[in-house]
């Protein structure tokens, strides 16, 4: 696979260009805001420069890594892409309406990918004219330093397409795991008790948000507590997300969302990328 496209270039976006980008790949990149592409642009090269000076890429690789972003406002230019990874906004219509904009622009055999965190690949597939290309890739943030990358095939998918997006996704030094379409996966899955109960022993008093971080990071040897981590991610993207997983397990008790991180989301205090969450970043 030589070009690769990317479209939605937020936090997750510009990670993936950068990590197929410094693979070789060609990489061609779309926003729907002329400002986010610029700015995801803009970042993957200081990023790109950032490693190079830290000796942990050569300055060549670097640059020639830096050289390989094209960034375009107009969808036609996706036409020689032969895998497209979606990372725009969680909301299910809006990624099945761009999914079939881009089916009328790529070849019949470019795969088609979606980074959704937790709304059903089988779903997104199903607004697909040829639903057999489409498959799930699922980075985590920030997708240069993240290890892991979950591979998902939807139901439609055509036999050995998730193996060979696994292998693909292997040869960017990454660690893929195969795994099957439910909500949240086996991470977002996993994570939402994580979380969940955290906060529930918050609420309940048992301990403050402190004493639980440290507990969990000093004693449980996990790398960040849970409220660090969840300001870390931002509530925005993180509530959304325990949100899609409660309802799509037909609301389940085990995945309830809780009013405290609510309120936080409806405040707009998102955690460290606005200066307040659980925690005050001022
Ligand atoms: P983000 O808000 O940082 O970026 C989304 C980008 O998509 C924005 O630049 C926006 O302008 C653009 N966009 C929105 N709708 C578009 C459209 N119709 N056409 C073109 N561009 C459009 O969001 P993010 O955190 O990068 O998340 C993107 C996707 O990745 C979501 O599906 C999310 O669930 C998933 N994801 C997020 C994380 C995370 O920790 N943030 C981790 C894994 C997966």
């Amino acid at each position: 696979m030589r070009t690769i496209g990317i479209i939605g270039c937020g936090a997750m976006g510009a990670g993936i260009a950068q990590v197929v980008a410094t693979a070789g790949h060609t990489v061609r990149l779309l926003d729907q805001h002329a400002s986010a592409l610029e700015k995801a642009v803009s970042g993957i090269q200081n990023s790109l420069r950032k490693l190079a000076d830290k000796g942990r890429l050569t300055s060549e690789v670097a640059e020639a890594a830096g050289s390989r972003l094209h960034a375009t406002a107009d969808m036609q230019d996706f036409a020689d892409c032969e895998l497209v990874i979606e990372a725009i906004v969680e909301d299910l219509g809006v990624k099945q309406q761009l999914f079939r904009k881009l089916e009328s622009v790529v070849s019949a055999d470019c795969v088609l990918a979606s980074n959704t965190s937790s709304l059903s690949l089988t779903s997104i597939a199903a607004a697909c004219e040829r639903p057999e290309r489409f498959v799930g890739i699922h980075f985590f943030n920030p997708a240069p330093i993240m290890q892991l990358v979950e591979v998902i095939p939807a139901l439609q998918t055509r036999a050995g397409l998730a193996e060979e997006m696994k292998a693909l996704v292997a040869s960017w030094n990454k660690l893929p795991v195969l795994t099957q379409d439910t909500p949240g996966f086996i991470v977002n899955r996993v994570a939402r008790p994580f979380y969940g109960e955290a906060i529930r022993i918050m609420e309940e008093g048992i301990a403050d948000i402190a004493t639980i971080d440290w507990a969990m990071t000093e004693l449980g040897g996990f790398r960040m507590g849970p409220f660090a981590l969840m300001d870390f991610i931002g509530h925005d993207v993180n509530y959304r997300v325990t949100e899609s997983v409660f309802a799509a397990f037909f609301y389940d008790p085990r995945f309830k969302p809780s009013f405290s991180q609510k309120r936080l989301f409806e405040a707009g205090y998102y955690g460290r990328k606005s200066g307040r969450g659980f925690y005050s970043y001022a």
